[in-house]
């Protein structure tokens, strides 16, 4: 069965019954994703309105906690910010635990761990990019209070609501988007704790941050093509993702290891970038999926799997031509292997046959019987559009979709959803 996310917005604004009741037009939902604390994003992204919140035309995520456990007393080093709705006396968690007690919904709290904004000793637990820069609202997976403060959260959350699976996004290192385009981020991390783990297993800090100088060159002097290969041929490159990818590996071990002795009920399901883009933040699918026998991830076909494409390429090349060029060195670095020009990916985002790939390279990466969601975009698509994805997903090696997400959602979309699904039960 299917799942959706929502919005502490959606459940505050519109309350639970009108949530239902959209939610049963759709026939297949099963899980609800409620977000417990969010990060920089606008809903809706990038653009528009909200189409049914009566509330608000639109809301900008904070990345701020929004339920009333006290974060800071909790774990003192280091706690999320707080959001002022939570002084408000709101609850979005309890609202949708107590509006679903009598449905048959199942509630799966959705967590950001790495990305937001924290304070207390943020400086010794944050993301350091290769010029010694803190990148801006990042938690290091080696940062050596994040698993014992997300450890704690996630017992008071078990304690107060009796939720015991969770879904854990942001879970890697930055990508090029946020508040703004920031590619630098991508070469990190290289706080002390990083910098001290990767020295111990024989990475050449000094070649490595001279190779990502290179790398920064070609991309700045828009030389695309050599920028991809100076990143294929070098071997120390090759040790430094291995490295991210053992990082966040180890962040989610210990994280489950930390939750499960207070609870050993605890189950952690995973929110993931789509295979082609996802080692390279940190991602090892094979070593992540025997903590966790369920993920998602989205392979958001019309822009462009989930990253910023256009934003990081028109972050280095000023003209059509130089962004078709930059556009080709990114399909080849990421493996991606569509004839498309940047005009029409522009256009239309990656053909559809995206989302089969994707799901499909997801199966084979993951261990065997992981149950795989394949996010489902259910915004700023036409109906058309959106039934096609549906169809992709289900012919691929994918079990159900996640739509994201409720809120951002056209009520046509809902009756969509809910057609397709009674013919398809015909
Ligand atoms: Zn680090």
């Amino acid at each position: 069965m299917n799942g959706i996310h929502l919005h502490p917005h959606d459940i505050i604004d519109e309350g639970t019954e009108k949530i239902f009741s959209l939610l049963n037009v759709m026939g297949d939902i099963q899980y609800i994703f409620p977000q417990v604390n969010t990060i920089f994003e606008r809903n809706p992204y990038p653009k528009g309105i909200l189409p049914h919140n009566p509330v608000h035309e639109f809301v900008q995520g904070e990345g701020t906690w929004h339920v009333p456990i006290k974060v800071k007393e909790i774990y003192e080093n280091l706690y999320q910010k707080v959001d002022s709705s939570v002084q408000k006396g709101e609850d979005s968690i309890q609202l949708l635990k107590e509006g679903s007690s009598k449905t048959t919904f199942e509630i799966i709290p959705w967590l950001n761990l790495l990305n937001g904004d924290f304070q207390g000793n943020v400086a010794n637990n944050g993301v350091v990019d290769f010029l010694g820069n803190e990148v801006e609202y990042w938690l290091c997976p080696n940062g050596p209070d994040v698993v014992p403060m997300w450890s704690k959260l996630i017992s008071a959350l078990t304690e107060k609501y009796g939720y015991t699976t969770y879904l854990i996004d942001r879970i890697r290192f930055p990508d090029w988007a946020g508040k703004q385009v920031n590619p630098k981020g991508i070469f990190s991390c290289f706080c002390s704790h990083c910098k001290k783990g990767m020295d111990s297993v024989g990475i050449n800090i000094p070649v490595l941050i001279d190779t990502m100088n290179r790398v920064a060159n070609h991309l700045k002097n828009q030389d695309f093509h050599y920028a991809v290969q100076t990143l294929f041929q070098s071997e120390v490159i090759k040790q430094w993702i291995q490295f991210r990818q053992d990082s966040v590996s180890n962040f989610v071990e210990d994280l489950l290891k930390e939750v499960q002795k207070v609870n050993s009920d605890i189950q952690l399901w995973l929110d993931l970038w789509p295979p082609s883009y996802a080692w390279l933040l940190g991602q090892d699918y094979e070593r992540l999926t025997k903590a966790s026998n369920t993920l998602k991830h989205f392979p958001y076909h019309k822009l462009g799997g989930g990253a910023d494409v256009q934003g990081f390429i028109e972050f280095f090349a000023d003209t059509p031509a130089k962004q078709e060029e930059a556009f080709q060195a990114f399909l080849t670095f990421f493996d991606l292997q569509y004839d498309i020009t940047y005009e029409t990916f522009r256009e239309h985002g990656y053909p559809i046959s995206f989302v089969k790939n994707e799901n499909d390279k997801v199966r084979e990466l993951s261990k065997a019987n992981t149950n795989i969601f394949s996010g489902i975009q259910m915004w700023n698509i036409e109906e058309d559009h959106l039934i096609e994805a549906l169809e992709a997903a289900e012919n691929s090696d994918a079990n159900d979709v996640l739509y994201y997400c409720y809120g951002w959602a056209d009520e046509k979309l809902f009756s969509a959803v809910g057609k397709w699904n009674i013919l398809k039960v015909k």
